[in-house]
């Protein structure tokens, strides 16, 4: 991965030159810094003014793509004009799109089962949070004494085998998360991919131009998705780690510098 702005001469000329923008990020640890509790992760005022003012300008298409449920992250982002994608996009909603995947009633009951289950497996350990999103569960465990970690682990295990094993749910582990989706043929990409269908359409691809900027595993499905498109897609952390993304930004401080930098341009 090469730093952004490295390159930012470059990036500067296609923001410039492109006829429309899709310029996507995910939310914490990307717009927001990751903290103990998920509720607490509100967004900087600073990045809710930038946000609005890019989501208002004629050219561009802001959208938030996020693990949480989408009637969350619509609020912990207050501006209007963007477009919220949830649950790792199986439910996307803004200006001229609207989504939610067809499997969504089915998936919802299954997910609560799960969640009471985990809810209740977890009961004695200190400081995990089961978060059911409605979509997909979050198994929150920032909080929990190094000692019981692996416990954590376990439980997490041996609670979802069974349905992980006949093939209903998926699971990943991302910053201090386990979290369990439907096994459903969807993700972040894939939200990524119907989003610039609608607002890039494909006769004119080469004139518009697509960002993506993530920090976690979930991410990587868009950064491929954008890397497809030939945009520009940015990872945030660690510039030594692996991951498909063609650049890297050191923080959420700097994911702020090219917020003010890409507003200096449209
Ligand atoms: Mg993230």
């Amino acid at each position: 991965m090469e730093y952004l702005f490295n390159d930012w001469n470059s990036i500067w000329k296609q923001l410039k030159a492109a006829k429309h923008r899709v310029i996507l990020f995910d939310y914490d640890g990307t717009l927001t810094p990751i903290v103990d509790r998920p509720e607490i992760a509100y967004l900087p005022d600073e990045i809710r003014v930038m946000l609005g003012k890019l989501a208002h300008r004629p050219g561009v298409t802001v959208g938030i793509i996020s693990g949480r449920a989408i009637s969350d992250i619509r609020e912990m982002v207050g501006v209007d004009n963007i477009i919220f994608a949830g649950n790792h996009g199986l439910e996307i909603e803004g200006p001229g799109i609207r989504f939610i995947h067809p499997l969504t009633d089915e998936i919802k009951s299954a997910m609560h089962v799960i969640g009471l289950v985990l809810t209740k497996a977890m009961a004695r350990i200190r400081g995990v949070i089961v978060e059911d999103k409605g979509l997909t569960l979050s198994v929150h465990y920032r909080m929990v004494d190094t000692e019981h970690l692996q416990q954590v682990d376990d439980i997490f295990d041996n609670t979802v085998n069974i349905v992980r094993k006949v093939g209903k749910i998926r699971t990943s582990s991302g910053k201090k998360v386990h979290e369990v989706r439907p096994a459903v043929p969807w993700n972040k990409g894939k939200a990524v991919q119907m989003i610039m269908e609608k607002f890039l359409p494909k006769n004119v691809r080469a004139s518009y131009l697509s960002m993506y900027v993530g920090d976690d595993l979930t991410d990587e499905d868009a950064f491929e998705a954008i890397n497809s498109a030939g945009g520009i897609s940015i990872f945030v952390g660690d510039g030594r780690q692996k991951s498909a993304a063609a650049y890297y930004l050191n923080d959420t401080s700097e994911v702020s510098s090219l917020l003010a930098e890409v507003l200096k341009i449209t």
